[in-house]
């Protein structure tokens, strides 16, 4: 059945310019027209991110990073599978539960690259939180990424990056702390991303390294444990 559902949806591709009068009249061939925009868009949303992969060098001068300490020696001799046991992560999209990120991590890209980040497709203007408690380093806007964050989580251990955001929550700045769930900003395409998605990285930190954005990418959608919801509580 697949096989065959895969070549009609074909054929409807092939057929879809000249046929557009014919459709009209047919609900299969309406049907099979619309799983062909279906097709595309998943293929739109594969590519979305062809470029926007580690590293990508934000288009201004560093932060300064001085006061942010090495990783806190109560997590660094941890194993990450034992760390977010320990400090559960959070899906970075409202509304999403853990099982149902998809898992992009490998995914080809351009230029024999793969893409070692993770895509979640949500509605423009979903709310985007933070996975874990940290710090925000950088906001900056570029042409792949879109409006993006680099945040470092709380104990050092990992840098995570935001991108195509539609816009920053209110307030938001360079420097402040956040807390887990707390809003950050809102789904966008922002950068080259042609659908809405949130293009998000988890990177291993390293102090020592000014280039932050380089560190190494860690596939991170294993360790969601917590659905993605906005922090309402306020102390
Ligand atoms: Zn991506």
């Amino acid at each position: 059945m697949f096989f065959a559902g895969a070549e009609a949806t074909a054929r409807a591709a092939v057929t879809l310019p000249v046929s557009v009068g014919i459709v009209r009249q047919n609900t299969v061939g309406i049907r099979l027209v619309l799983r062909t925009a279906a097709l595309w868009g998943t293929v739109a949303t594969l590519a979305a991110c062809s470029a926007s992969i580690s590293p990508m060098r934000p288009n201004a001068r560093s932060p300064v990073v001085s006061d942010i300490p090495e990783e806190s020696p109560k997590t660094a001799g941890l194993s990450d599978l034992d760390y977010f046991e320990e400090y559960p992560l959070m899906v970075p999209v409202v509304g999403v539960e853990p099982e149902k990120v998809p898992d992009t991590f490998k995914q080809a890209r351009g230029g024999n690259r793969t893409h070692r980040a993770t895509d979640i497709l949500a509605t423009l203007g979903t709310p985007v939180v933070a996975v874990a408690p940290g710090k925000l380093l950088r906001l900056s806007n570029n042409a792949l990424g879109g409006i993006t964050i680099y945040m470092l989580d709380a104990n050092g251990r990992f840098l995570y990056y935001y991108a195509h955001l539609d816009r920053y929550a209110d307030r938001l700045k360079a420097g402040i702390t956040v807390r887990q769930g707390d809003l950050l900003g809102y789904v966008g395409k922002t950068g080259n991303a042609p659908v809405p998605h949130l293009h998000f990285q988890a990177m291993r930190w390293d102090p020592k390294r000014r280039d932050y954005w380089n560190g190494d990418p860690v596939d991170i959608r294993p360790y969601f444990r917590l659905s993605g919801q906005e922090r309402t509580t306020r102390p």
